[in-house]
C-alpha cells in the first residue's frame, strides 16, 4: 500500500491534472491512496475570502468568482459530461460555498478561516476524482475529513492520533485495498464536526498521518523540483539534488527552511520507518530522493537560507544572571504566544532569540518581556543554517553579509545575517 501526494503545483490548470493522471496510470495494479491539495494559489484566494467574509467586506462576492472562474476553465478542460452526478456534485459544492457568503459569521475569525479555506481541496480532490474516472483510472472519493480527528485548535489542529489511527485502519484500510482512493489533504475534524486545517501546506503532513494509519509502505511526494536540493536552486545556482537523506537530516532541513517538506511529515514516518520519496510530476522516470533511515547520505554541505527572521535580544534590567529562573520565565512567555524558537544563545546577562517575524506575536512578546526585560528587536535578519559544513562554501556564503550571531557544532553551523 502506498501513498501519493500531489500539491497545489500538480494540479494548478487542465494540463496539470492530465498529466497527473498519466503518472497514476502506471500504478494502477498497486494499492494507493492520493491525497491532493487546493489547486495552484487557490488556497491564498480563500484566505481573501474568508477574511472578507468575516469583515462583511462585499468583495467576497468578486474574490468568489475569480475562485470559480479559476475552477470551471481547469473543469472545462477537463470533464466532458456536463450531465454526470459527479460534474452536478461539484457544482452543488460551489452553490454551497456562495450560500456559506450569504449567512452571518457566526463564530471566531479563525473558526470561519477553516470552514470557507478547506474548500480549496475539497474542490480540487473532487475535480481530479472525476476525471481521473472520466479517464478510465477507477477510483474512489472519500472525505479526510471522516479520518482525521483533530482537537477544535483551528488552522493549526492537533491529531488525535489514537482515533485517527483506529478509524484510518478499520475503515480507510479496506477500502484502499479494493480501490484506489482519492481525498484531500490538509484537514481535519474537530468531535463537534467543525473543519479544522492543520497549517498552511499541511497536506505532506496529511499524506504522513494517513500513511502512519494504513501502515503503509511508502510515501511519494510529487514536486515540481526533481527532488531534496541541498540548497533552493533559486538562491544558490550550484544547488544539487540529494539521492538520499536520513529522517533526521531531512527533519531538520524542513524545520530550517527548505520548504520542500512540510517539516510536520517526518515524524510519524520515521516512527514507523516508512520511507519517503520526492519525486518531479514533471520527470516521473526520474529517481527522486529518498528519505529513509539507511538512506546513503553525501557529506556535501547542505544550505538553508529562511527569510523573515527577527532577532530578539533579551536581556535583564538588574544585572541578574540569565539562568533558570529568568530562562523559565522568558520561555512559558514564548510558550504563552506560541511564537516557535528557530536560534537560541546566552550568555551571562542577556539571551539571544531568532524566530519567525510573526509581526502581532513579536510584539505581544515584546510587551510581555518588557515588564522585566531589556528587550531589543531587530527584524529583516536571515537565518543560514549549513549541515555538513567546510570552510571554502562558507566563505563565500558570507561575503559581504553581516554577522549578528553565530553558533556552531561538529556537524552544523548556523548564522544570524542582515
Ligand atoms: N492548500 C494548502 C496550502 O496551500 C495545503 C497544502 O497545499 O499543503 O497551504
Ligand atoms: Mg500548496
Amino acid at each position: 500500500m502506498k501513498v501519493f501526494k500531489f500539491g497545489g503545483a500538480s494540479v494548478k490548470n487542465a494540463e496539470a491534472v492530465k498529466n497527473v493522471a498519466g503518472i497514476l496510470r502506471n500504478f494502477q495494479k498497486e494499492d494507493l491512496l492520493i491525497v491532493v491539495s487546493a489547486m495552484g494559489k487557490t488556497t491564498n484566494a480563500l484566505e481573501l475570502l474568508a477574511q472578507a467574509y468575516f469583515k462583511k467586506d462585499k468583495a467576497k462576492h468578486k474574490i468568489y468568482k475569480e475562485i470559480k472562474s479559476f475552477h470551471d476553465e481547469v473543469i472545462s478542460g477537463l470533464l466532458k459530461n456536463k450531465n454526470s452526478h459527479a460534474y452536478n456534485d461539484i457544482e452543488n459544492l460551489f452553490i454551497e460555498l456562495e450560500c456559506l457568503l450569504e449567512t452571518k459569521p457566526e463564530s471566531s475569525f479563525d473558526c470561519v478561516y477553516d470552514q470557507i479555506v478547506s474548500y480549496g481541496e475539497i474542490f480540487s480532490s473532487r475535480i481530479v476524482s472525476t476525471y481521473l474516472n472520466e479517464s478510465n483510472v477507477r477510483n474512489r472519493w472519500m472525505d479526510a475529513q471522516n479520518f482525521i480527528s483533530t482537537d477544535a485548535n483551528f488552522r493549526e489542529g492537533k491529531v488525535d492520533w489514537e482515533l485517527t489511527t483506529e478509524i484510518i485502519s478499520k475503515k480507510l484500510k479496506p477500502i484502499v485495498k479494493k480501490q484506489m482512493v482519492v481525498t484531500q489533504g490538509f484537514v481535519g475534524r474537530s468531535a463537534d464536526l467543525k473543519t479544522v486545517t492543520l497549517g498552511r501546506e499541511g497536506s505532506d503532513y496529511s499524506a504522513a498521518i494517513f500513511a502512519y494509519g494504513l501502515g503503509a509502505d511508502s510515501v511519494t511526494i510529487w514536486k515540481d523540483v526533481d527532488g531534496v536540493m541541498n540548497a533552493d536552486p533559486k538562491k544558490f545556482p550550484d544547488a544539487v539534488k540529494l539521492d538520499g537523506l536520513s529522517y533526521s537530516h531531512a527533519i531538520e532541513l524542513a524545520y530550517y527552511g527548505a520548504t520542500v517538506i512540510h517539516p510536520k511529515t517526518i515524524q510519524p514516518l520515521q516512527s514507523k520507518n516508512i520511507p519517503l520519496y520526492v519525486r518531479s510530476f514533471l520527470n516521473p522516470k526520474g529517481k527522486g530522493t529518498t528519505v529513509a533511515n539507511n538512506s546513503k547520505e553525501k557529506n556535501i554541505p547542505t544550505f538553508i537560507a529562511k527569510s523573515n527572521q527577527v532577532l530578539l535580544s533579551i536581556s535583564s534590567k538588574d544585572f541578574s544572571f540569565i539562568i533558570e529562573d529568568n530562562l523559565s520565565k522568558i520561555f512559558s512567555v514564548f510558550a504563552h504566544q506560541k511564537l516557535p524558537i528557530n536560534l537560541m544563545q546566552n550568555s551571562a546577562i542577556s539571551f539571544s532569540v531568532c524566530a519567525d517575524n510573526h509581526e502581532n506575536k513579536v510584539a505581544a512578546l515584546k510587551k510581555d518581556l518588557s515588564k522585566d526585560y531589556n528587550v531589543k528587536v531587530n527584524t529583516g535578519v536571515e537565518l543560514l543554517t549549513v549541515m555538513h559544513y567546510d570552510d571554502a562554501s562558507l566563505n563565500s556564503l558570507l561575503k559581504g553579509k553581516e554577522i549578528l550571531l553565530e553558533q556552531r557544532t561538529r556537524a552544523t553551523v548556523q548564522f544570524v545575517l542582515k
